[in-house]
């Protein structure tokens, strides 16, 4: 017999092997197997039984071992994932082994496989603990949408922060596993929005799986097994889990669609968000995008028709939304001193009020550490990482320099390694600089931070949000951490230290992070009964981006954004692709490069007129990681185009065998 196996290798495409016909027959389509691959062995995933090779039969080698027989994923996901794998052009064998986790097809320790589950889930449902709410007006109006059994487009539920969005999720969950089916909710990080999975485990107690990467191999086996046993109804996780193997889909949600935690950023480059539609479309399933401040491409998906756009344009109790200020932080008198110039005056009065009314403050900076850089005040020279292109971040407790791309840290030096001088000096502001210099401005306080600095882990986490909810903290210093859709009633003043910060990146999405963040992060004021504020300085007090945010005027924003992307040919309108190259000889990885795009030149004058090749460059981070980094964008107007062109580049590196190593990003979310 012979058998066609994925393997999980950077080659695409799938190997023919022979196997004798009675261990043949325990063989499935997902069935895993052991086969000799060039001179090592490799794990494998049985694809089907040709009739037919494409070699000689004599020149095919035979599976060495069956590692398990009862598939490791059924015929609805086999289509799901081979979607996955020529759309994002990466070989069918590594979408597998991404999607799955390891212990089901590379059992070394075959006795973990047997778990008592029995002590995992009683038999018996509980009720729960905590009934739903009397939804308004346009919260039944949205469920009701959502369950119309005729409508089969994917819906963007946009509702501003505190609207009520995660109450529409619960109430469609449950009617969806009354009638029988199951649910998928994606998160943008679980670790990082603990309230909302405890809200659904309260809501459908002894239902839930949890899927996220803290978990122990054993606790994943456990959560997978409820899953693929029918137990688990509802599983919510990160972005990994759009892979979960629940049958009888009804829904899927995508909380937080925005986020850029939905896309995976090495090996295989998807998008859950995205999956989430194709794979709701593949099965049947309904799926929910919910965000207070959509991507632009679902965005414009809403107003086209394409997507159902259902609007929760109230908070919940008609609370109003916060009062924004601007606060020119370019302006001297505005300083509140010459030593501390990243604080206002009017921002400090702000939080002195709010301090002697009993509220709490949250101010955001996307900052880590005490100071963007150290530099020697004789010299000139500047910390840099030695494996990546960057400066390395100055911390003062514990002193530090860190990279925060490859996680080298070394002691802070006395002396500049150039020129021997003592006069170090730091530059930029980071959230251990801001924390200092407020215990000394208000020494009342009780102050902390929330940032990956001081919060290593989820226990970390569930202390902060705790001591926050209890008002045992006056004020908060958080980076983006703080934007997670974190329901903290007590915070009635917001101030966001430079709104700038995120305006200037070389990205086509600089203005829509900004939006978002600014959004988001206003959104964390005035979520009780005291009305919110929210401070902003800038240095940018017209920036058309921020004062659309200040004034939520969403509509505005999308519409000349959307003028933006059209004029420069980006997504969404044009599809885009980038190539990444790396080698860890720069030449090498160059001269690559150039070959590849004079070769994709060549065919789009011939082939492929919609698509456009701009590059090769340097990667904005021209080294990470000890390896040289070269890419090239291409946008075209025709996704069929593009994955041509795609498809045929890629068989042309096969052939090839260079040691540089090529990559596609398709749908990028960022280009740095
Ligand atoms: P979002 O997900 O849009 O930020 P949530 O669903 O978290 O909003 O709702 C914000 C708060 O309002 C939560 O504390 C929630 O329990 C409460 N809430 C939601 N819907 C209602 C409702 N219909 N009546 C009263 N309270 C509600
Ligand atoms: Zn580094």
């Amino acid at each position: 017999m012979i058998v066609d196996v994925a393997i999980p290798v950077r080659v695409p495409g799938s190997f023919h092997y022979l196997i004798d016909d009675e261990l043949g027959c325990s063989l499935k389509q997902g069935s895993v197997v052991a086969v000799p691959f060039g001179t090592r062995t490799a794990y494998g995933f049985v694809l089907g039984f040709p009739k037919k090779a494409e070699v000689e039969l004599s020149k095919l080698k035979s599976v060495k071992e069956v590692l398990v027989s009862e598939p490791v994923f059924d015929e609805a996901m086999y289509e799901f994932l081979k979607w996955v794998s020529d759309y994002y052009c990466h070989p069918l064998g590594e979408v597998f082994s991404t999607a799955i986790p390891k212990p089901f097809w590379n059992p070394k320790k075959p006795s973990k496989r047997k778990l008592s589950l029995s002590s995992v889930l009683p038999e018996e449902h509980l009720e729960p603990v905590v009934s739903g709410h009397e939804l308004n007006a346009d919260q039944k109006k949205a469920v009701q949408s959502i369950l119309e059994p005729q409508e089969k487009r994917p819906y963007l539920l946009h509702g501003v922060t505190g609207s009520g969005k995660t109450e529409v999720y619960m109430q469609v969950l449950s009617s969806v596993i009354e009638s029988g089916k199951t649910g998928i909710i994606l998160v943008p990080e679980i670790a990082l929005t603990p309230q909302l999975t405890e809200r659904f485990s309260k809501r459908f107690p002894n239902l839930i799986a949890v899927l996220h990467s803290d978990l122990t191999p054993k606790e994943r086996i456990q959560q997978w097994e409820q899953i693929t046993q029918g137990k688990a109804k509802i599983v919510i996780g990160a972005r990994s889990a759009i892979f979960a193997p629940i049958k009888n889909l009804g829904v899927i949600v995508v909380d937080e669609e925005h986020e850029t935690s939905f896309k995976q950023e090495d090996s295989l480059r998807y998008n859950a968000r995205d999956l989430a539609v194709v794979r709701a479309k593949l099965q049947n399933a309904k799926v929910i995008l919910g965000s207070a401040t959509p991507s632009v491409e679902t965005y414009l998906n809403a107003t086209t028709g394409k997507y159902i756009h259902l609007k929760l344009p109230e908070r919940v109790n008609r609370r109003p939304m916060p009062k924004t200020f601007f606060i020119d932080i370019k302006d001297k008198t505005q300083w509140y001193s010459p030593e501390i110039r990243w604080l206002s005056m009017g921002l400090f009065r702000a939080i002195e009020n709010t301090l002697n009314q009993g509220q709490q403050v949250m101010l955001y900076l996307n900052r880590l550490g005490y100071a963007h850089f150290l530099f020697c005040g004789d010299c000139g020279h500047t910390w840099r990482c030695k494996n990546c292109d960057v400066s390395l971040t100055y911390y003062q407790n514990p002193p530090l320099l860190k990279c925060h791309y490859c996680g080298t840290q070394k002691k802070v030096p006395h002396t500049c390694e150039e020129c021997n001088g003592v006069k170090l000096e730091t530059m930029g502001l980071g959230t251990e600089q801001v924390q200092k210099a407020l215990v000394s401005l208000f020494p009342k306080a009780r102050i902390c931070r929330m940032d990956r600095g001081v919060i290593k882990g989820k226990k970390d986490l569930e202390n902060v949000i705790n001591q926050i909810q209890k008002k045992e903290v006056d004020i908060v210093i958080g980076t983006q951490m703080v934007t997670k859709g974190h329901d903290f009633p007590g915070i009635a003043l917001v101030g966001i230290l430079l709104a700038d910060a995120s305006l200037n990146l070389p990205d086509f999405r600089a203005n829509e992070r900004t939006f978002q963040i600014i959004t988001q992060v206003s959104g964390r004021a005035g979520r009780s009964d005291v009305p919110g504020e929210v401070v902003i300085q800038t240095i940018h007090t017209q920036h058309p981006v921020l004062v659309a945010a200040s004034r939520y005027e969403q509509e505005e924003f999308y519409r000349s954004e959307l003028a933006a992307r059209k004029v420069f040919h980006f997504p969404p309108f044009h599809r885009a692709a980038i190539l990444r190259f790396q080698h860890a000889n720069p030449q090498r990885v160059q001269a690559f490069a150039n070959q590849v795009v004079q070769i994709l030149q060549k065919e789009v004058e011939n082939r492929f007129p919609k698509c456009q090749i701009l590059g090769p460059a340097e990667a904005p981070i021209s080294k990470l990681k000890k390896m040289y980094r070269w890419q090239c964008l291409i946008k075209s107007e025709s996704v069929r185009e593009l994955q041509s062109l795609l498809k045929l580049l890629f068989d042309w590196e096969k052939r090839q065998k260079s040691s540089v190593q090529m990559a596609a990003d398709i749908d990028p979310v960022t280009l740095l």
